[in-house]
């Protein structure tokens, strides 16, 4: 008997979306001075959300001054055990309204709620708290006795995480005694401008944050504004090799987060349903908007047939459809620009003779939609195996030894990520040390903490958000 969930849909009375917003400018909501105003969608529904204002060139200037007066009159004076206190206020607000947060966050991006809630507003309250920690104890981080700020950051983050991307660019850099410019996507506006709100409410100093809305021309604007002392940017390695090369011999501080394609690699002893659930979760989490998704099986030979008709069997239970249902596991496609790039480079995997698999599924009328598929039959030089999609698909290829899963999960450009499933601590050990990534998870996939380092080598780009690697790339030690 198939079983038939009940919509279970979540309020979206929780939250009120102004008609218009303006930009967040020394602790105020101001006017672009030349700028225009764009619109944001529901990406499930095409339906309009609210309009935002663009910041033009003066803007920036206004909101570089901003932290510039602020870093030097307030913030960047004021003792760390101070800081830390404006800090726990931003990170229980964010748990106060966390429902709020999670609402604005799926209809903004199309997230399913779930994720929303039980991820990314957590998490992001979780940096604000992990950083709130480390604010007067700096002179015990081993950066030695008086570890200085850099001054003015100018953060650009992109839309798959939008909150939480915002809280792991701020809570470091205000943490450590920095004012930040920051520039959220322009498909994902609402929730850093909630977070505004947040910070007005938990009285920050004017200037301490400010949050310049609108598209790639504003975020090349703000890099290369001659008053930041540091850029961090996450996003695509096309994005972050321009702002090097656009920030190149400024003197600039750069951290660069950008794309992954990271092989999960299940070895013949791995415990087959718990990696099947990893699987699933390290490629349809966020409808595969995730820098660090597992997006490339590597299945041990042996095991292949068994692993692949236990993920199709799973893949079939999975639910796709409107974002605020709370039994929703997929949601909906960021937007039309990023459906449109999923469907040909899935194209591409069939033109090059992959085999493609959806499991049986509607996809709405409205609005950005694609199915959980799986490509097997991928071999190395596909576009498939090479190229992030950054959507819900899954290259499947197998290995026979551990060496050879080896050479191909580090047969890549990348170096964001990596998981491995096996049941012996010692392989899991030899894999770590081999495998070229940033981050390896053994036996689970997706955990992030903001007390761990998480960040890329080759092109997924150079430098650790979270722990104490994190502190570093915000302080002259
Ligand atoms: P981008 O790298 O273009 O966008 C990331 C952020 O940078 C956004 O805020 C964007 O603004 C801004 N931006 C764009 N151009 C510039 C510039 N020249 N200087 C400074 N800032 C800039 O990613 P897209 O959203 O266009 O996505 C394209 C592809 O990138 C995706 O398909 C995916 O493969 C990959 N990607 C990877 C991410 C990751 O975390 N690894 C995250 C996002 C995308 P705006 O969006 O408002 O134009």
């Amino acid at each position: 008997m198939d079983w038939e969930y009940a919509p279970a849909p979540e309020s979206r009375d929780v939250v009120t979306i102004k008609r218009e917003y303006g930009l967040f400018l020394d602790g105020e909501f101001a006017e672009p001075k030349e700028g225009g105003h764009f619109t944001t969608l529901n990406p499930a529904t095409e339906e309009p959300l609210a309009t935002v204002a663009e910041a033009g060139p003066a803007d920036v200037d206004r909101a570089v001054a901003a932290a510039r007066r602020a870093y030097e009159q307030t913030w960047g004076a004021m003792p760390g055990r101070e800081r830390a206190k404006y800090l726990y206020r931003v990170a229980r607000l964010l748990q106060e309204r966390a429902r709020e947060f999670a609402v604005l966050e799926s209809l903004d991006n199309g997230k399913p709620i779930k994720e929303s809630r039980d991820v990314d507003v957590p998490l992001a309250a979780a940096h604000f708290f992990y950083h709130a920690g480390w604010a007067d104890k700096l002179s015990y981080a081993g950066f030695g006795p008086a570890p200085r700020p850099l001054g003015v950051a100018g953060q650009v983050i992109p839309w798959n995480f939008p909150l939480l991307m915002a809280a792991w660019k701020l809570a470091p850099a205000l943490a450590t005694g920095n004012t930040c410019v920051l520039k959220p996507a322009e498909t994902t506006p609402l929730t850093a401008l909630l977070l505004a709100e947040v910070i007005q409410e938990a009285g920050l100093p004017p200037g301490t944050v400010n949050i310049l809305t609108g598209d790639g021309a504003t975020g090349r604007e703000l890099v290369a504004h001659p008053g930041l002392d540091k850029i961090a940017f996450t996003g695509s390695t096309e994005v972050g090799k321009e702002i090097q090369r656009a920030i190149a011999g400024s003197g600039k501080r750069l951290t660069l987060e950008l794309g992954g394609k990271a092989a999960n690699v299940v070895f013949d002893d791995a415990a087959l349903d718990q990696a099947v659930e990893g699987i699933v979760n390290g490629i349809f989490f966020n409808q595969g908007h995730v820098c660090c998704a597992g997006s490339r099986l590597l299945v041990q030979e042996s095991i292949a047939d068994t692993l692949s008709e236990r993920l199709r069997q799973r893949l079939t239970t999975l639910r796709l459809g409107d974002p605020l249902d709370k039994n929703t596991d997929i949601g909906a496609i960021n937007s039309r620009q990023q459906l449109d790039k999923i469907e040909s480079l899935a194209a591409a995997g069939e033109d090059e003779g992959a085999q493609r698999w959806s499991p049986p599924c509607r996809l709405p009328e409205k609005g950005y939609w694609f199915p959980p598929t799986v490509f097997s039959g991928v071999s190395q030089s596909h576009r498939i195996a090479r190229e992030e999609i950054f959507g819900p698909v899954l290259s499947v290829l197998t290995f026979r030894t551990p060496d050879e899963a080896v050479a191909k999960a580090n047969n890549t450009p990348y170096g964001l990520s990596a998981g491995v499933w096996t049941e012996k601590g010692s392989r899991i050990l030899w894999m770590a040390r081999r495998l070229r990534a940033g981050v390896v998870w053994a036996n689970t996939y997706n955990r992030f903490d903001p007390s761990s380092p998480f960040g890329g080598y080759q092109e997924s780009g150079f430098g650790r958000e979270g722990g104490r690697a994190g502190l570093a790339a915000y302080l002259n030690a």
